[in-house]
């Protein structure tokens, strides 16, 4: 693909993000002791609040600033029926290759031509097998009997639990038409090619929007969410010009889509998917409509009861890769000459510039020192702002060693206790980004800090 070629400018390449990720918590290998789990990750104490913080972002955006967009929670196993219906069985498979040599294998459309062409092992140049399709679901099976009654699918995608309950939630909820349902969950691919950390693993998390629609509004609609998605990133506070949209040619496009895009972030290994924004038209319904023998069209009272089955506009980003976007983009390195580098010579700092909303630590305190009570008075403000924010608290080593250390944490700001806040009552404040120090009475901070996250700007 041309993409390959883009330069990636960021300081971030995929070892350092791993590396400190490991450092500082955010991701471990999972079962590192031993010897880890291919395709398989832990998310540590920074990582589980990031994580966390991104899915409420996107629940915000979407249901709550939505007044047609409803939540759900289905189950990771579902009827194996639903998978025949979606062309799951059929259709979700990745073509593949093995060396007769060597035993590696590839997906074969992430191989040079060439190699495909002549049969030859990019590896070990090595005889390669025929291309044959390999079915990405994970399968295993339900209750004691191990036989094909009883097979059940861990879930590829979070959507087709969307589309069965789309009835339940039109009758409870009494949605009208245009109306979306928003879910973030578990899914499973059994991929082949995991490499490049969190960004294809075979257990991952998604966040859907279904947007169930008139079936003549569907272009419009998908033009509109085109909108939303790309201002939500803009939101989010990311590098706008590491994002670009990218059309599905007719070889890409899914078995159910008409239309799709997807929205591109410039990683370190270049642009890849974050997020897709598909038109699904009427497919998935449809045919659980004949899987399931269920009538799933919709009767639109305020139209003379007109039936339709609708098309659905769906939006899908993967919500650990957003992580891994928000690390790469958020990762700086810069020269500084702030005193608490060695000697206190010009040195570089790492720094993580997350936008306050979704740093995992929003505050650390920091005494000056540990004696003469200033750890106790660092203490209780800790707890009088625990209620609004997460927090921190370090006392060990040098002041600008432990601004480092929150740097790299991400953590936009420092709350710094020294001998004039026993005696006025005041506080220093530390902005991450910008390094900057302000005081202010103590009583003034929470508001302050809410204000300031309220107001970021990325520089
Ligand atoms: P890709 O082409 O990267 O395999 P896809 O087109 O198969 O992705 P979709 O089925 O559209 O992806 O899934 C929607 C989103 O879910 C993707 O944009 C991505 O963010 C996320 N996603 C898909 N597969 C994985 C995976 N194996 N690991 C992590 N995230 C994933």
């Amino acid at each position: 693909m041309a993409d390959e070629t883009t330069e990636y400018q960021g300081k971030a390449t995929m070892e350092k993000i791993t590396s400190l990720a490991k450092r500082r918590g955010f991701v471990f290998q999972s079962s590192e002791i031993y010897g880890g789990q291919n395709g398989a990750w832990d998310y540590g104490p920074l990582g589980i609040e990031l994580k966390n913080r991104i899915a409420r972002f996107w629940w915000k955006e979407m249901t709550q600033l939505h007044d047609n967009i409803v939540g759900l929670d289905a189950a990771i196993l579902m009827h194996p029926r639903t998978w025949e219906a979606s062309g799951h069985v059929e259709n979700f498979t990745d073509p593949l290759v093995d060396c007769k040599k060597c035993k590696s294998r590839f997906r074969a459309d992430m191989i040079p031509e060439e190699n495909l062409a002549k049969k030859i092992c990019p590896d070990c140049g090595g005889e390669l097998t025929d291309t044959r399709k390999f079915n990405l679901m994970f399968k295993t099976h339900i209750g004691p009997m191990e036989d094909s009654s009883n097979i059940i699918y861990l879930r590829p995608e979070t959507a087709q639990g969307i589309y069965v309950n789309y009835k339940n939630i039109i009758q409870s909820n009494r949605m009208k038409i245009p109306f979306g349902i928003a879910q973030i969950g578990k899914a499973f691919r059994n991929e082949i090619v995991t490499k490049n950390f969190i960004f294809r693993t075979c257990e991952f998390e998604q966040m859907e929007m279904q947007y169930f629609v008139k079936p003549e509004s569907d272009v419009e609609w998908f033009n509109e969410w085109k909108k939303r998605r790309w201002a939500y990133y803009e939101k989010l506070g990311v590098k706008m010009d590491h994002l670009r949209w990218h059309q599905h040619g007719p070889d890409e496009l899914a078995h159910y889509a008409k239309d799709a895009y997807d929205i591109q972030y410039l990683f370190p290994m270049g642009w890849r998917e974050l997020e897709g924004v598909h038109n699904r038209t009427n497919y998935d319904l449809t045919r659980h409509t004949e899987y399931s023998g269920k009538d799933l069209q919709y009767i639109d009272q305020d139209n003379n009861n007109d039936r339709y089955i609708p098309y659905i506009i769906e939006t899908s980003a993967g919500l650990t890769r957003t992580l891994l976007m928000i690390l790469c983009d958020a990762y700086d390195e810069e020269k500084v000459s702030e005193k608490g580098g060695d000697g206190g010579q010009e040195d570089i700092r790492t720094v993580l510039r997350f936008h306050p909303s979704v740093a995992p630590l929003t505050v650390a305190l920091l005494p000056l020192m540990k004696k003469d009570g200033l750890a106790e008075l660092a203490q209780d403000i800790r707890t009088e702002l625990k209620e609004d924010f997460t927090t921190d608290y370090d006392q060990a080593g040098a002041i600008g060693r432990r601004y480092r250390r929150q740097d790299e944490a991400g953590t936009p700001f420092c709350v710094t206790v020294d001998y004039q806040s026993k005696e006025d009552g005041t506080v220093t404040l530390r902005y991450r980004d910008s390094m900057e120090q302000i005081r202010l009475p103590r009583a003034a901070l929470a508001e302050k800090i809410r204000q300031e996250i309220k107001n970021y700007k990325r520089t």
